[in-house]
């Protein structure tokens, strides 16, 4: 049979799922004898049975009410309700995981016109009990009668004005009364009935309202934030009030164990002096800081003290506590795992750890690794941030802080950062001609496009501040200016981009760059011996691969290498080698791009040192890297010397329906495959290059993508061996390279021991895998996945976590059959998923080698990976 009921002396920490966190940390501190009033908790049970039961309280439930009800006023030796020596109660919610401020509690029940003379006799403090009594009704009111609370607001503010005082403790006993009986009028007008007097009635309607608190609207709202079960409920504490505000050597505050927005190992809070329950959040008066008590109540501080230090070493975590002195007695009322921000958590949990309380796997355990993302981009300066003047506001689609110039296309953006000029990117939307004034560019905003716009992808992926879709933004791209209301801003104006907010301010905000130092330096580097899973990062600049390096990134994942094709000086030449007729004007121009991109690899190389480094040979169809626009085709046709209305038709020729599904990856070197031949002989000479000049264990790996069929990989696979060992046969070199594919067609995890046979490693390519399992093109699911979401068809987008179900089996799939056929096959993941911690822990769990994810997200990668490794333990 079901107890509904349980004392304070019946229940623990360990009984959250029964007594809500509140009720479970009341019984444990009293358990472990510290001072907390007497009282008893209603499970979170009887608040499902309730539900059930249609919102009635049944008889059993009544029953160990009453029962316990009576129990407590033995023990404190008081009556709820009495005329002489009225016992007070205060019923407060409590859920399992904590919901600060979002459901209702009850303070100093038990009163009405008899009970109040007796606390006021009792106490001989009149003015308190007529100050409890008013507080009682304003909170009944509000909480179980559901009358607004500023209606009550209303007629102490008017007390107040009419006797010309400035604080509410300036009140005196006949003022008290006089709002109390305006109070009660306003119960009748407002309900049709009197308040109620008959305290067990009073406390019965209590528990239904804080039952029915766990349903309204501001506690289904928090619950969806942080997804939060709605079947949980809540419990109920009924317990004996200790009175703050019963004169000045009483009073009531709040504090966190550590500081929980710096993580500072030194007490932190608040308190007011002749105060009661909410008085310190509400803001009705300025509390004071705790260390001011040690001046006015040394002793009752050296003893708060001593408890705060009791109850983290108890709990091993910072606390967040609620205390009250009654006449210079302290109370304890509540404890819990104090909220903090992400600077904080790190700090406390490498202290913790260092000072023995945790041990590191604790310490890893306790940092969401999403949460840390904030900490790793720059960020405005606050005092300059409170200063500026705000604009409007977009989508805050990668993070970071960025000011600068106005600049209206990439090209104007190449020119201003040549002068060494900050620029922003100001668009429509972004297409991927914008790369070069993308990757230059502090910050990117557009008007179009929404959190997977072209511009935010490739802004997270370079870590770069963007906010898109920023629909109040009127654009003139030509005339280059935009509006926003009545405000015009013009080429060069300064402007700054929150990318954390999506907030657009006008002027240059300063930045504060960040930097793995000191304690998340420390976090990282434990985070590294535990974990198993390498992690890599997806770089195609020297800068990308210096902020990886500086982030602990042990490789590159994939280095894409058609960013790099589409800098000004050298788009001509590939456009030359795309529309070119014949295979000789084709070498022509291939031979042109050689040194270039032999270039782009020695410097890569250089900054990865002896670590591995995966370039993808050219993949996206070429068409993406023609001119669309009239103008610019006329300009290419003067460039390569063709006529107009020729080089119009080749570039409509090349237009596919299904761009994504057609000519590109290995089938355009199936086609073509001198442009794989030049990109093999520029990642071979480059290696040879720096392997000589600066003694580096280079290590590249040429990775073929969009394979699906073993006989690509064969053909591609001798194509690469024969121009590397070429190659470096001339230059009497030996070199430690690898070839491998990546898996991002359903038909190579399936076929992936045929395969294997010609690779040396796979690396997931889960976005394209991802898009071809599902049939979803990447560039349109953006118009309903949103539906798809909204109907629960599924709750993440399969582009940002990984669909284990599915797609998770394709790679399940793919790495048990290639390595069937190839024991040491090298195993990666190299899709925007490889940064998602969700997505990490899964791939640890299914066994690959390493990640790949973008520069920003490589600490949270290892962050994440350590935790796989400790889950598994
Ligand atoms: P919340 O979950 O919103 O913090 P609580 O149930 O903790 O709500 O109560 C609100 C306020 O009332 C807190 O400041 C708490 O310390 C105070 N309070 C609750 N119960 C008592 C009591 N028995 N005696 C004195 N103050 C109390
Ligand atoms: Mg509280
Ligand atoms: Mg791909």
């Amino acid at each position: 049979m079901n107890k509904y009921v349980y004392s304070f002396d019946e229940g623990n920490k360990e009984m959250k799922n029964l007594l809500g966190g509140k009720g479970a940390n009341l019984s444990e501190m009293n358990k472990i004898g510290l001072p907390v009033p007497a009282g008893f908790t209603i499970t979170t049970e009887a608040c499902s049975k309730y539900y059930e039961d249609n919102k009635i309280i049944n008889e059993k439930m009544r029953e160990e009410i009453l029962k316990n009800l009576e129990l407590l006023e033995e023990k404190t030796n008081k009556r709820l309700g009495d005329k002489n020596n009225p016992l007070l109660v205060s019923v407060r919610s409590g859920a399992v995981i904590s919901m600060p401020g979002m459901m209702d509690t009850v303070l100093n029940l038990g009163l009405n016109e008899e009970s109040v003379k007796g606390l006021a006799n009792k106490t001989n403090n009149p003015r308190f009990a007529y100050d409890s009594y008013r507080r009682f009704i304003q909170m009944f009111g509000d909480v179980v009668l559901q009358i607004p609370k500023f209606k009550f607001d209303s007629i102490l503010d008017k007390e107040k004005e009419k006797n010309k005082l400035d604080n509410d403790t300036d009140l005196t006993v006949d003022h008290l009364k006089t709002i109390i009986k305006g109070y009660k009028e306003l119960v009748i007008k407002e309900t049709g009935t009197d308040f109620p007097d008959n305290p067990v009635k009073q406390l019965l309607m209590a528990v239904n309202a804080v039952f029915d608190s766990w349903n309204n609207s501001r506690a289904i709202i928090y619950r969806k934030l942080n997804d939060i079960p709605n079947g949980l409920g809540t419990a109920v504490n009924i317990q004996s009030m200790v009175f703050g505000n019963m004169g000045n050597s009483s009073g009531t505050g709040v504090a966190f164990t550590r500081n929980p927005s710096t993580g500072e190992n030194k007490i932190f809070g608040e308190f007011l002096i002749n105060a009661q329950g909410e008085d310190v959040v509400a803001g009705i008066r300025t509390p004071r800081e705790i260390k001011e008590l040690e001046v006015i109540m040394p002793k009752v501080y050296s003893q708060f003290i001593a408890i705060t230090e009791k109850l983290e070493k108890h709990y091993k975590d910072m606390q967040d506590i609620e205390f009250t002195i009654e006449e210079g007695k302290l109370y304890l009322l509540q404890t819990r795992t104090g909220k903090r921000t992400a600077k904080a958590a790190i700090n406390i949990a490498v202290d913790m750890a260092n000072e023995g309380l945790i041990d590191k796997e604790t310490a890893i355990m306790r940092i969401n690794p999403n949460e840390i993302n904030k900490l790793l981009h720059p960020t405005f300066n606050t005092d300059k941030l409170n200063k500026a003047i705000k604009v409007t506001k977009g989508l805050p689609a990668s993070p970071g802080a960025a000011s600068g110039k106005i600049c209206f296309s990439s090209e104007d953006v190449v020119k201003l950062t040549k002068n060494k000029e900050k620029a922003i990117l100001v668009r429509l939307e972004t297409s991927p001609e914008d790369i070069e004034g993308m990757s230059l560019a502090e910050g990117i905003l557009t008007c179009r496009g929404g959190m997977t716009s072209h511009a935010a992808v490739v802004a997270r992926g370079m870590g770069k501040c963007c906010i898109a879709g920023c629909g109040e933004l009127r654009i003139k791209e030509e005339s280059k200016f935009f509006e926003i209301g009545d405000k015009i801003f013009k080429e060069g104006d300064h402007i700054s981009l929150d990318g954390n907010t999506g907030n657009v301010y006008e002027g240059i905000i300063g930045t504060e760059e960040v930097e793995l130092i000191g304690k998340f330096g420390t976090l990282m580097e434990w985070a590294d011996t535990l974990r198993t899973l390498e992690v890599r990062t997806n770089a195609d600049t020297l800068n990308d691969a210096d902020t990886a390096v500086k982030f602990g990134a042990e490789g590159i994942g994939l280095c894409r290498t058609e960013h790099m094709f589409f800098a000004d000086d050298r788009i001509l030449a590939v456009r030359q080698m795309i529309i070119s007729k014949t295979k000789e004007e084709r070498q022509e121009a291939i031979d042109k791009l050689l040194p270039y991109q032999k270039e782009d690899f020695i410097g890569l190389f250089k900054v990865m040192e002896s670590r591995p480094v995966t370039i993808r040979l050219l993949d996206p169809p070429l068409h993406e890297f023609l001119p669309h626009k009239k103008e610019d085709i006329e300009k290419l046709a003067e460039d390569l010397n063709i006529e107009y209305s020729i080089l119009k038709k080749d570039i409509e020729d090349l237009k596919e329906f299904n761009p994504m599904l057609g000519h590109r990856g290995c089938r355009l070197a199936i086609t073509y495959p001198e442009i794989y031949q030049m990109q093999v002989k520029a990642i071979i000479l480059a290696a040879i290059n720096v392997k000589v000049e600066k003694g580096l264990d280079v290590k590249p790996e040429i990775m073929v993508p969009l394979v699906g069929i073993d006989k690509e990989l064969e053909i591609l696979k001798k194509l690469v061996d024969q121009i590397a060992e070429d190659v470096l046969r001339k230059h009497n070199v030996e070199l430690d390279y690898k070839v491998g594919t990546m898996i991002e067609v359903p038909r190579a995890a399936l076929t992936a021991d045929t395969i294997a046979k010609h690779a040396q490693f796979f690396s997931f390519g889960t976005n394209d895998l991802t898009q071809m399992t599902f049939g979803f093109s990447r560039d349109d699911s953006g118009k309903f996945i949103g539906e798809y979401r909204n109907k629960e068809i599924f709750d993440k987008d399969p582009f940002e976590r990984l669909d284990q179900n599915g797609v998770g089996k394709l790679m399940e799939i793919g790495i048990e059959l290639g390595t069937s056929e190839r024991k040491d096959i090298k195993l990666g993941i190299c899709g925007e998923h490889g940064g998602d911690p969700h997505t990490i822990s899964y791939c640890h769990n299914i066994g690959l080698h390493y990640v790949s994810c973008s520069p920003f997200r490589v600490p949270i990668a290892r962050l994440a990976a350590a935790q796989a490794a400790i889950k598994n333990k």
